[in-house]
């Protein structure tokens, strides 16, 4: 005990006030907690601990007690997950709006022009996806001046973290189960999250769905992944409970039968799941957008397609904002009006107005590239130096960003665990819900809230990404 009571000394940092017996109490089970329940990722410093699984891994990063959020926007949040679900599905279908909505992105941004090549090529050959499957995960803001919870964005390629982040929600309820009376918490507060088991099924019923029992799920993953674990987690309860095989990598050329079928390394594939090919170092060479093609125009069902990928974009986000462009896409009027309280302001850089604002005020706003996978964006004073650079030139690079309105949320006093160690810090939270959706033609199959994910980072940094190494996982405590 002599030495672990050493190692929680040099573990904790700066705890005024609160029982800092107990909390170092709490971070060294949590600790135990987290590497005997598999919430763990790649350790950076362990040069193999991206590629080899097994070696260098360490503890996801973790906040030690869960965020307070109302229950009134837990609900919100939860109800409008199969909203969105379908309004991707809907826009999805829309070929010719998502190619003029990314028209003028197109002709500055590669990556979107890599991918909207492929989308013209598909409408080209009218190809139809019959077996539609979307794995999503909404991200929210709970905006602190007018209680608002906002949309961040919706993620339709890759949403990740579903494998640990309903690890989390246990961590912390084991956490409460024990320390809980002591600290005023109580562990039945914390919602039920089974982000992983949602996941798993969807992609299981899609299996199914394209009913060819010796056909395998094949999972796109980039060559090195810390954040394997959340991938395995996902395979493995696939594996556990459903009779079939994973393919898990690209490695091996594929080819397309004359009836649709893809094969890859001479098997068959039912479900292509992709865990990379949302940013451009995904893509190094022409062959992978061959790959990527291929794909597509194969038979398989692909999570995502590239028209649900394409409209998960940032600029999508940002027409569907636009007046009326809801009415468009859904019918129920209610469904409209529960979708748009969740919109931020959102505008295209061609509103000269709003660009003069933000020159004025850079810190009420934040600019974003059609990028996914955290890092990207733009804040405070750059904001101002980059819409001045863009005016000047007067090309057409600023069609590859769009402006959002920045959401202030409630900053609180957490204590945050990153590689052994307890931080406590003034932080800020992100709730992300997931959903997943699969449809067989006009069947739908699955639409449904399939659990959360909760990022929490220090107040004064602008980014939140997790693998990015802004934020750590978090869960709810409904209030
Ligand atoms: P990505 O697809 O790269 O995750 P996001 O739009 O989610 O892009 O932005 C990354 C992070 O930046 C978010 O997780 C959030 O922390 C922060 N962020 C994004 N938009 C806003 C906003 N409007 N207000 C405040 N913070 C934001
Ligand atoms: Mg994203
Ligand atoms: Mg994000």
């Amino acid at each position: 005990m002599e030495t672990q009571e050493g190692i929680f000394q040099k573990t904790l940092i700066d705890f005024h006030g609160i029982d800092e017996e107990l909390i170092q109490k709490m971070v060294y089970d949590a600790l135990v907690w987290c590497s005997l329940h598999g919430l763990v990722v790649g350790d950076k410093s362990v040069q193999r601990s991206g590629k080899v699984p097994g070696v260098g891994l360490v503890h996801a990063p973790f906040a030690l007690l869960p965020m307070a959020f109302p229950e009134s926007h837990w609900n919100l949040a939860c109800e409008v997950a199969p909203i969105f679900n379908e309004l991707i599905d809907r826009v999805s279908l829309d070929g010719k709006f998502l190619q003029e909505a990314l028209s003028r992105t197109k002709k500055v941004d590669a990556f979107t022009s890599g991918l909207l090549d492929i989308h013209s090529k598909m409408l080209e050959i009218n190809k139809k996806e019959e077996i539609r499957l979307g794995l999503h995960r909404s991200d929210y803001m709970l905006d602190e001046k007018t209680k608002l919870l906002l949309q961040i964005e919706l993620n339709t390629i890759s949403s990740s973290f579903a494998g640990l982040s309903c690890r989390v929600s246990e961590l912390h309820r084991s956490l409460l189960n024990y320390y809980g009376e002591h600290i005023g918490l109580d562990p039945r507060r914390i919602p039920g999250n089974a982000s992983v088991d949602k996941f798993a099924e969807a992609l299981a019923k899609a299996c199914t769905e394209y009913n060819r029992p010796r056909a395998l799920v094949m999972v796109v993953v980039q060559p090195e992944e810390r954040n394997m674990y959340d991938q395995h987690w996902l395979c493995a309860e696939l594996k556990d409970r459903y009779p079939f095989n994973l393919l898990y990598k690209i490695d091996e050329e594929g080819e397309i039968l004359p009836d649709g079928t893809l094969l890859v390394g001479g098997q068959e594939i039912s479900v292509v799941y992709f865990r990379a090919g949302y940013a451009p170092t995904d893509y190094p060479s022409e062959a992978e957008w061959r790959a990527r093609l291929l794909m597509e125009q194969s038979s398989a069902v692909k999570c995502p397609s590239i028209s649900y990928q394409l409209a998960g974009t940032k600029k999508i986000q940002q027409e569907l904002a636009k007046p009326n462009m809801l009415e468009r896409f859904l019918d129920n009027k209610e469904d409209i009006a529960k979708l748009r309280k969740c919109f931020a302001g959102l505008w295209s850089l061609e509103d000269s107005d709003i660009i003069k604002k933000a020159i004025e005020r850079p810190e009420l706003f934040v600019m974003k590239p059609q990028r996914e996978g955290g890092g990207n964006n733009i804040y405070n004073d750059d904001v101002r130096t980059n819409l001045v650079r863009l005016q000047k030139e007067g090309t057409q690079e600023d069609a590859a960003y769009i402006l959002m309105q920045r959401i202030f949320p409630a900053v609180s006093l957490t204590f945050l665990v990153r590689e052994g160690i307890c931080h406590k810090e003034h932080a800020v939270s992100e709730l992300g819900v997931y959903g997943a959706y699969l449809r067989n033609k006009e069947k739908v199959i699955v639409n449904e809230q399939c659990g959360y994910l909760v990022r929490t980072k220090v107040s004064s940094s602008n980014e939140g990404g997790v693998a990015a190494g802004f934020a750590v996982l978090d869960s709810i405590y409904l209030n």
